[in-house]
This record gives structure tokens, C-alpha cells and sequence, in this order.
């Protein structure tokens, strides 16, 4: 978690006006829609998702939740009340089954800061850097993240939720709902050191959370650098799920493995060409200047992305 806060200010700094006038996407506006995967597994996407994807723009938060014959599991809990309460109704037009269980994929906004609207009774699980996170730093998280989201978007009113059940480092859980069980497990450093993958291994489905924002043309944003770590966590999770699952991104249409390894050759690539970059001692200006990679493009966000926040979080951690 070093230096998240400086990276987090930077990058915002980096994108400067086309992220600080507009949000990129609005909290007030989207909605959401449920998407039946196997018996008692939904994901929950905005509506337009695949249509936006497609064309490479950056969508809301996905999540989704799973029902068994005694409980609900929710992934996520959105940006905002509104969000929040749009994800519950979804949940109880499908099921009358109690909501037992909420994960976090991580600490970030978009996906956490519905957690204070969560019924009491609901058991908030989340990795345990991510817990020690917002506890430490939520008010400057609420400021970078109304810089990228905007201002009356809700996360004005964000006070810190305590998790009830933290998954620690390298660890891993298995939510027996009856009849079908949910693992939850950190499978490395994904993006922001606090990253649990959630996955329901009888129905081959899985949720990344942000470590995949999006099927291709969507990149990583390697907000907290660690860009090797990042690449070869991607590298675990796709080995250890068959080629059949259907993946629920953080932020996208339902998609499948080949999203995975989309990611895993952009950061192969990025590593390479900035490795020798580097070995032929470009200073970071010139490596952005060189890197270019123009077959990974078609992400409308590529022109912040890929010079502004990867190549250098990549120069910076292969220096
Ligand atoms: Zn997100």
C-alpha cells in the first residue's frame, strides 16, 4: 500500500481536465440491470455495458450476487446510495433468501462506499489491507475520488464501515449459502494490494474486481504500480480457472479468459519495451515518448492510461 496516496494525487494530477471537469461516469445517471449466469449466479451490470465496451469507454461498476437455499452473497456495494439500493432491489426481485454476505473486490470507492447502506445483519468481508486502508485514509479517498466522480454523486456522505470478516494476505474463504458455495481469495498483488477474486467454482464464474476494468480494448490501470506483481497474479488467476468461465470485470460486460490474457500480453509488453528502455538508458519522459503501442490501443481512456499512468508506474518499478 506505499505511496497510494501520492500515486492515487498524481495520477489524478495526470489527467488532468478530461477526468477533473467530467466524471467518468456518473453516479446520479447509471442504471443497473441483473444478468442470470447458472442457477442462483447473477451479475449486475450498468445497462448499455456492452455496447460501450465495445467501443472501448469506461463503464460503472459491475458486481452481482449469489443465492443459495439458505443465503445471498452480494459482490460489491457501488459508488453511492442510490447504487447501493438499485443492487438490493435487483437482489430481491430474483430471491426472498437473506443477504448474509457482502465482498469487496477492494478498498476503491466505486465498489465500497454502498457498504454503510448495507442492512445490519449483512456480514461485510473484505481483504484486510483494504480494511486497514479506508480506515486510515477514507477522507482523502472521498476527495480523489469526487476530483474523478464529481461532486453530489453521494460519496460526500461516506463514513467508514468496519468489515466483519477480513481475508488476510495470500488467504482465501469458502461461503457455504447452501447448495452452493462462493470462494473468496487473494491470489496477489492485483492493483491495489488488497484484491480478493470471487468465484463460484460449480458454475465457472468469476468476479476480478478492477484487476480486469474491462474485456479487450479495456487496459489495467496500474494505479499503485507493481507492475510485474500485477502481471503475474493475472498469470495465477488464469491458470487456475478453465478456459469455459465466464468472468464478471470490474467495470464491463460479462466476458470471458481471453480478457485475462488480454492483460497479461499488455503487461508482458509493457515490460518489455520499457525494460529495454531502460537498459538503454532513456530517462522516463523518453520511454513514454517510445512506448507507444499502438496495437493495444482502442480504450477511450488510452491516451491517460497508457502514457500517463502504466508506462511510468512501469519505469518505476523495473528501474
Ligand atoms: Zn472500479
Amino acid at each position: 500500500m506505499k505511496n497510494l496516496l501520492t500515486t492515487l494525487i498524481s495520477a489524478a494530477a495526470i489527467s488532468g481536465s478530461a477526468l477533473a471537469q467530467e466524471p467518468v461516469w456518473d453516479g446520479n445517471t447509471v442504471m443497473l440491470e441483473s444478468q442470470k449466469l447458472a442457477d442462483g449466479v447473477y451479475a449486475v451490470i450498468p445497462t448499455g455495458a456492452e455496447e460501450m465496451a465495445a467501443n472501448g469507454y469506461p463503464i460503472a461498476t459491475t458486481g452481482g450476487f449469489v443465492v443459495g437455499n439458505n443465503a445471498v452473497l452480494v459482490v460489491e456495494s457501488m459508488l453511492n446510495e442510490r447504487l447501493a439500493d438499485q443492487l438490493f432491489d435487483l437482489i430481491a426481485a430474483e430471491t426472498d433468501k437473506p443477504v448474509r454476505y457482502l465482498v469487496n473486490t477492494s478498498f476503491h470507492g466505486d465498489h465500497s462506499y454502498g457498504n454503510q447502506y448495507v442492512p445490519e445483519e449483512v456480514d461485510l468481508i473484505q481483504h484486510a489491507n483494504a480494511a486497514a486502508y479506508t480506515r486510515e485514509h477514507l477522507e482523502a479517498d472521498k476527495q480523489f475520488m469526487i476530483q474523478n466522480f464529481g461532486e453530489g454523486r453521494g460519496i460526500e456522505q461516506v463514513v467508514h464501515t468496519d468489515a466483519d470478516i477480513l481475508v488476510a494476505e495470500g488467504g482465501a474463504l469458502t461461503v457455504n449459502l447452501g447448495g452452493i458455495s462462493v470462494e473468496i481469495k487473494d491470489y496477489g498483488f492485483a492493483q491495489t494490494g488488497g484484491d480478493l477474486f470471487v468465484s463460484v467454482p460449480s458454475a465457472h464464474v468469476l468476479w476480478t474486481g478492477n484487476a480486469i476494468v474491462a474485456e479487450k480494448p479495456a487496459l489495467p490501470w496500474l494505479l499503485d504500480g507493481h507492475l510485474v506483481e500485477t502481471r503475474d497474479t493475472l498469470k495465477a488467476v488464469h491458470a487456475a480457472f478453465s478456459q469455459d468461465t465466464k468472468v464478471v470485470p470490474g467495470h464491463g460486460p460479462v466476458t470471458d479468459m481471453d480478457a485475462i490474457q488480454w492483460n497479461i500480453d499488455y503487461l508482458n509488453t509493457v515490460e518489455a519495451e520499457v525494460g529495454a528502455a531502460i537498459a538503454e538508458g532513456l530517462s522516463l519522459d523518453e520511454t513514454v515518448a517510445r512506448v507507444q503501442m499502438p496495437e493495444f490501443g482502442g480504450y477511450a481512456l488510452f491516451g491517460w492510461v497508457h502514457p500517463g499512468l502504466n508506462i511510468p508506474a512501469a519505469y518505476n518499478d523495473l528501474k
